[in-house]
């Protein structure tokens, strides 16, 4: 944490930027898996498998699969990597998909998305086993988690919620807003807020003055995928700042090279907010780690045991 200059009514008063290092938090809750993996070998014999199936040879989706795979393997469990050809038919990715949920080594199974055209992706989500489901992207662990039962749940807003409650402690009563409703992040992140006793708002690209809702937020998540667009003055002062989006924009002065933004204007926020995720190194290294916590989370709900506490 480095020190900044705060104004207090013409005071100078020193103040501490507090960026949430989601690489080290990963790193902790890898530990933890790795932790839980090792007892649930020696006290009952059982070693979380996750497999990963990638169709096609998109760059970007062959680094996630192969560092997913590692992570797998290095926190202790097994990690079975299944990479078809880009000209896989439905057909094909549906029947290795029943093969995995018959398959006792298997306790977890994501499907890298996005899919070739020839494949409905709606249709592989729903022919993941929902017990298996590590993105947790299947309507039965979707309900599950609208309804408060036991989900799956996915994996970047619960990296979010657990970053918040490292911070914040009780979430109770405090102003949430999310802007972006996918179902994948704003969603999800939504109904965990609401299960933390939240008042929570939904924001998406209908909302009228959106500024103005931000600035209620104690709580403010940003999953749009536009680069900096809530700025500085969008943020209540002292508030947690969670940037969830990704985006390659050209680097200024150097031709042809690009950086990554989150969806906040992050110079701007960090002046005003209590606490903010930068981008990269906030909640993108949360992602895998929770997809490990959810294998095995999965591996005990399987085998009769009591998943434990992330
Ligand atoms: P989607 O494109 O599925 O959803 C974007 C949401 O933002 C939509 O609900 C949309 O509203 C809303 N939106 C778009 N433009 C505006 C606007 N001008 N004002 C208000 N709301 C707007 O994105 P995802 O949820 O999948 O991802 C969001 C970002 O998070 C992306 O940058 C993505 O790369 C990143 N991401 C990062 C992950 C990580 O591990 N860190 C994991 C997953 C995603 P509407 O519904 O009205 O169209």
């Amino acid at each position: 944490m480095r020190p900044r200059v705060r104004h207090v009514r013409g005071e100078i008063e020193m103040a501490e930027v507090d960026i949430i290092d989601g690489k080290a938090f990963a790193a902790k809750l890898r530990g933890r898996i790795a932790d839980a993996v090792s007892e649930m070998k020696s006290d009952h014999n059982v070693i979380p498998g996750l497999a990963v199936v990638l169709v096609g040879e998109d760059p970007a989706s062959q680094v996630y699969v192969r560092n997913k795979n590692k992570a797998t393997v290095k926190a202790g469990m097994n990690g079975f990597e299944h990479v078809l050809p880009m000209d896989t038919g439905q057909e094909e990715l549906l029947a290795l998909i029943g093969t995995l949920n018959g398959d006792d080594a298997v306790h977890g199974i994501l499907v890298q998305l996005p899919l070739p055209d020839q494949i409905d992706e709606q249709a592989v989500i729903d022919a993941i086993s929902p017990d298996k489901d590590a993105d947790g992207f299947h309507v039965v662990n979707t309900g599950r988690l609208a309804t408060g039962g036991d989900a799956i749940v996915p994996c970047t807003p619960l990296g979010c919620l657990m970053m918040l409650k490292d911070r914040m402690g009780d979430l109770s009563g405090k102003e949430a807003v999310i802007v972006g409703r996918s179902n994948i992040v704003g969603k999800p992140m939504a109904h965990l807020l609401l299960d933390a006793n939240c008042t929570v708002t939904i924001c998406h690209s209908r909302t009228a003055d959106l500024p103005e809702v931000c600035r209620r937020a104690d709580i403010l998540v940003a999953a749009v995928g536009r680069a900096e667009m809530v700025r500085g003055d969008w943020v209540k002062p002292g508030a947690i700042v969670i940037d969830v989006g990704i985006n390659r924009v050209p680097k200024p002065g150097e031709e042809g090279k690009t950086r990554l933004v989150g969806d906040v204007a992050f110079a701007e926020a960090k002046a005003v907010a209590g606490a903010i995720t930068p981008v990269p190194g906030g909640v993108g290294p949360m992602t895998i780690a929770c997809l490990l916590a959810n294998t095995v989370t999965a591996a005990c709900r399987q085998h009769g045991i009591a998943p434990p506490e992330f």
